[in-house]
């Protein structure tokens, strides 16, 4: 795979993970050239899981989107590029596990994933993330959201 940060062609596999359902493969790649690390998704099944969105429109499931929601929520906080890949993990399964079903999931279930691993990692994250994905509709709501954390 091209490297993301010189354009080299080659790399070697560190790692390699399937997710529950044997949908996607996630690996773990370094670059041969410059020793980057990047990862790499590539999906198994015929059948993508949909996320419904509150507009019931649907889009296909894409982790790198909750990937960048994470960076953005977590950005300089005390959390680990591997504890960042390793919710991704969990997220990708829970994901899958809960649209098990009708390969669907609706995007507030997606959003509640993500918020619920956050509140467990790092409550600063998770009130970022958190008045983003719900649009606080009023500040009360919003005040009741950081209060339900002390
Ligand atoms: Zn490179």
């Amino acid at each position: 795979m091209k490297c993301p940060l010189c354009g080299h062609l080659d790399d070697k596999v560190i790692e390699s993970r399937q997710n529950i359902s044997g949908t996607s493969l996630r690996r773990r790649r370094e670059c041969l050239s410059c020793g980057y690390r990047f990862t790499s998704y590539e999906r198994i099944e015929e059948i993508p899981l949909m996320v419904i969105k509150a507009d019931a429109r649907r889009e296909p499931f894409d982790i790198k989107k909750i990937e960048r929601g994470l960076t953005r929520a977590l950005e300089k906080r005390p959390v680990s590029q591997v504890e960042i890949e390793e919710m991704l993990n969990q997220l990708e399964d829970e994901a899958a596990m809960e649209g098990k079903a009708n390969h669907e999931i609706h995007s507030k279930q997606l959003g509640d994933l993500v918020m619920k691993k956050l509140a467990g990692i790092d409550k600063v994250a998770y009130v970022r993330f958190a008045s983003v994905y719900k649009r606080f509709e009023t500040v009360d709501a919003f005040v009741r959201e950081i209060e339900k954390l002390t």
